[in-house]
């Protein structure tokens, strides 16, 4: 039910904002449910003022309901503005010791990290709020904690709402924190995917890839099971662009990568090595199984046909395959398939050649 009304399905990735906007949904259910507790408490205790202020603060927390989707600026302002104004009329009215107040301070941490998340909060507002609500606390403690309230209570009721408003306090920044680290999580995770991912093919990119090669080697080579790489290069490609245009030559290489990823197993790892270079790291692979797999690459890139507004794009592949020596490095295993491949482009394109051997014309 409550899903329903956040607009949240379950088992569903959010979004940092929806994230944000989900947590000040909930925020704003509390914040008025709560408040319609505290307006009837007042009404029967016969603090009317304070009763009419908590309709008001109920009215706010509806406001924020609807606005922090629409309008998350104006939302901060309303519940800002709540949360001040309920502080120092209930210091006033009913005494320092009710507690009222503890929760200005809750703006400052809201004030700095909210409006830096939701990225929508102005600089200069955050500053406003944050040193606004600093100085207006201090100045609270300055002017009513020793003052008579304009409506004494019992010391019992008193010290019932202090507990409450101390542990409320404490609970929303528990809270808080709760959802600043799931945001900042997921921020460092957007942004580790992002720098291991090439973002035109969506493979791997060199940098991560290479981590992978050095982690499968290590393992594989403990295991005693081998290792190969493919180095794949699309030919004549600079012609491509030439012929279809830059954009077509994007498509191209999209192309390419989708084959090599739907050609082999999960276990194996695609990646974009450099402009139109892929590397294929193939991991518990033999050479001659490898070679294998490489002709499957080269035999169905050779046979998609691509087009552009110009017409028909042939690409055909040159791969290199090398499989680790033993005691040889990650950088001399792909050095090998890389003069493999040179090879291949020597001996004509459109082939696979392994290292050390013969090219393997289609
Ligand atoms: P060869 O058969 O010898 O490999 O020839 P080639 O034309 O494929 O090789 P060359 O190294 O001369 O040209 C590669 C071209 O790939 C040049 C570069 O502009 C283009 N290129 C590199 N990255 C991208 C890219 O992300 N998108 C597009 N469209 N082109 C790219
Ligand atoms: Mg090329
Ligand atoms: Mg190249």
């Amino acid at each position: 039910m409550l899903c329903r009304v956040f607009g949240w399905t379950p088992g569903q990735a959010a979004s940092q904002t929806e994230i944000y906007i989900r947590s000040m949904m909930a925020v704003a259910v509390i914040g008025a449910a709560v408040h319609v507790i505290f307006l009837c408490l007042f009404a029967a205790l016969g603090v009317h003022p304070l009763a009419v202020l908590n309709v008001f603060s109920v009215a706010a927390y509806v406001a924020v309901f609807f606005l922090v989707r629409k309008r998350p600026l104006l939302m901060e302002w309303v519940m800002g503005a709540e949360i001040c104004l309920h502080g120092i009329a209930a210091v006033y009215l009913i005494g320092w010791e009710s507690g009222f107040h503890f929760y200005i301070m809750l703006i400052v941490p809201i004030a700095f990290v909210s409006g830096g998340v939701s990225e929508r909060g102005a600089m200069w507002a955050r500053w406003v709020w944050g040193v606004g609500s600093g100085v207006l606390y201090i100045a609270l403690d300055a002017s009513v904690r020793h003052a008579m309230p304009a409506y004494p209570l019992a010391s019992a009721v008193v010290g019932g709402l202090r507990a409450f408003n101390l542990v409320s306090t404490f609970a929303i920044l528990g809270g808080l924190a709760a959802v600043y680290r799931v945001l900042l999580l997921q921020a460092e995770s957007v942004l580790r995917f992002q720098a291991c991912t090439d973002p035109l093919t969506q493979l791997q990119n060199r940098r991560s890839v290479l981590d992978v090669v050095q982690h499968e080697a290590a393992a594989l080579s403990r295991m005693g099971r081998p290792l190969t790489v493919i180095l794949a290069d699309v030919d004549h490609f600079k012609l491509v662009n030439d012929r279809h245009g830059h954009q077509a030559g994007d498509a191209v290489l999209q192309a390419v990568a989708a084959v090599c990823t739907t050609t082999v197993r999960q276990m194996d790892h695609v990646a974009r090595w450099g402009g139109e270079e892929f590397l294929v790291v193939l991991p518990a692979t033999d050479l001659p199984e490898a070679l294998l797999v490489a002709e499957r690459l080269r035999a169905q890139v050779a046979a998609q046909v691509c087009q552009s507004a110009k017409g028909p794009i042939p690409v055909t592949l040159t791969l290199g395959v090398a499989q680790m020596r033993q005691g040889e490095s990650v950088d001399q295993l792909i050095s090998r398939a890389d003069q493999a491949l040179y090879q291949g482009k020597q001996a004509g394109r459109n082939r696979v050649v392994s290292s050390g051997g013969e090219a393997n014309s289609p």
